[in-house]
């Protein structure tokens, strides 16, 4: 079941949350809408009593949208002894000390009081939450990690008006005036994005303060942060922030944002041999409509061309002959295999074979063909939009990917996965011991060699997948993907 929980005042943004929760791709049989209007998450001189009420409408709107069913528990159902007497989760200072944090204090703590208890009760399998409020999202998220719950969280890009003012239950209470000032919120924010896409420079948070200002709306904060950690990056460190306001229009309090960011979303993937590399990563670029990079298939393609020739694989200088007129090409997915061709020769299967395997290592380990290669996969993933898997992508190739995943499994578990392949290619399988020896001892030579070795970075996640079906690989690679790259940003394909 998939759960879409609101305080109601339900409007368009509500409508496209029900939406893409009963999608058939979505995969629910059936969509729950709550409506709780939660007194925990009000302060004392907030707007809970005037909060729109209006069920009927909530109703049908729900319906049309495509509910399966709407609830609207009382205060007694989700607290039973009574609100003074309640349970608390509490979220972590550092995610509530920024943005809205900082001036509601007390909030975040019963969002995610709420929720938890809201999940308690329905169950569901996927939890629908709005990007509008990023900063709740990304706290629901971790609380849903750091808690271990058992649910999916999806997010759905923010919906506009017509005239460009985020759509929020608070809107209704704008006057014709207000509306206008709400409308240059948004544009104010617009604006400081296009500044920054054409000058690259972070935006002054004091220079927009003054902009809103200006429009006669009363600020409560400007902030840039890091997507998932809600605390300022550094500047050079990061290809992706948020830019977030919250303003007063009149007496009703609006927010809004827009991420910066200098180009598409990048994902590095490494890990040793045999962990599953390459099938979870074809299969989560074409989910996420991402461009699938096989940097294993470039070293593979320069090691057959230098066994080609018959040269020595550890002759350096040989081998930096070859590079002189290399070309390798890698044609986009088709049917989840990716053709490769080097100088001309189609060569998609022959890579695989055991013996390019058993030399690739000692090609791979030359200073020349690192440097070629990597500059080559630099320049296909300058604009970003693409998903590498490797061994040094994360540290070497691209350090500024949004995401950085490594990979891993038992040895005895990936040479379990390399004889069914090696089975499934039809080539001799090994014994297992055997196999699993091989893969050890390449794992030590990309791990020892001294230029870009095989490495977990810094900031990395580490995702060990013994035990782990490959839809759940990739359903976590999906939400580790979505900590930072909103679906406003980069929507996947429908
Ligand atoms: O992933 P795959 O098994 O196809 O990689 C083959 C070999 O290519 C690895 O064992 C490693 O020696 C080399 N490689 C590398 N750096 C990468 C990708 C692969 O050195 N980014």
């Amino acid at each position: 079941m998939h759960f879409v929980p609101t305080m109601g005042g339900l409007h368009h943004g509500h409508a496209s949350l029900i939406a893409a929760a009963s999608r058939p791709k979505a995969g629910a049989a059936e969509t729950l809408v709550s409506v709780f209007v939660n007194p925990l998450q009000f302060g004392a001189n907030e707007d809970f009593a005037r909060y729109p009420r209006t069920l009927e409408a909530d109703c049908e709107l729900a319906e049309l949208s495509g509910a399966s069913a709407i609830w609207c528990p009382d205060e007694q159902q989700i607290y039973p002894g009574g609100m003074a007497e309640s349970w608390r989760v509490q979220a972590p200072k550092s995610l509530q000390s920024r943005l809205c944090g900082s001036t509601r204090p007390g909030h975040f703590d019963g969002v995610v009081t709420v929720v938890c208890r809201l999940l308690a009760l329905a169950r569901p399998h996927q939890l629908f939450l709005g990007e509008k409020d990023w900063q709740q999202l990304t706290i629901l998220r971790r609380m849903v990690v750091d808690l271990g719950l058992d649910v999916r969280v999806r997010s759905v890009p923010t919906v506009r008006d017509g005239d460009g003012l985020a759509s929020s239950s608070r809107n209704r209470y704008l006057n014709a005036q207000e509306r206008q000032q709400g409308v240059l919120f948004a544009q104010v924010l617009r604006d400081a994005k296009s500044a920054f896409l054409s000058s690259s420079m972070s935006p002054d948070p004091g220079q927009v303060r003054r902009h809103l200002e200006e429009g006669g709306l009363g600020v409560e904060y400007v902030d840039v942060v890091d997507p998932w950690l809600l605390q300022p990056s550094q500047p050079h460190e990061a290809s992706i922030n948020l830019l977030a306001a919250a303003v007063r229009c009149g007496s009703t309090r609006l927010i809004d944002h827009v991420f910066l960011m200098t180009r598409s979303p990048l994902v590095a993937i490494d890990g040793p041999a045999g962990a599953g590399k390459s099938t979870v990563t074809r299969a989560f670029a074409e989910r996420l409509g991402l461009v699938y990079l096989d940097t294993g298939a470039m070293y593979r393609a320069v090691t057959w061309l230098v066994l080609e020739q018959g040269i020595d694989p550890a002759d350096s200088a040989a081998v930096d002959a070859v590079l002189r007129d290399l070309e390798v090409e890698l044609a986009p997915l088709q049917q989840g295999v990716q053709a490769v061709r080097v100088n001309g020769h189609e060569v998609t299967d022959a890579i695989r074979d055991p013996q390019v395997t058993a030399s690739v290592s000692a090609v791979a380990a030359h200073a020349c063909v690192r440097a070629a290669l990597t500059a080559q996969q630099q320049r296909m993933g300058a604009a970003g939009g693409l998903v590498a898997e490797g061994r040094d992508i994360g540290t070497a190739v691209f350090p500024d990917a949004e995401l950085k995943v490594f990979l891993t499994a038992t040895p005895k578990e990936r040479a379990r996965r390399r004889a069914l392949d090696l089975e499934e290619r039809g080539h001799e399988v090994p014994a297992l011991p055997d196999l699993e020896a091989q893969i050890v001892e390449r794992d030590r030579l990309d791990s020892t060699r001294e230029v870009a070795p095989l490495l977990q970075a810094d900031d990395a996640v580490e995702l060990i997948s013994d035990g782990m079906s490959i839809d759940q690989v990739i359903d976590a690679l999906e939400d580790l993907f979505r900590r930072r790259v909103a679906e406003e940003v980069w929507p996947t394909p429908a």
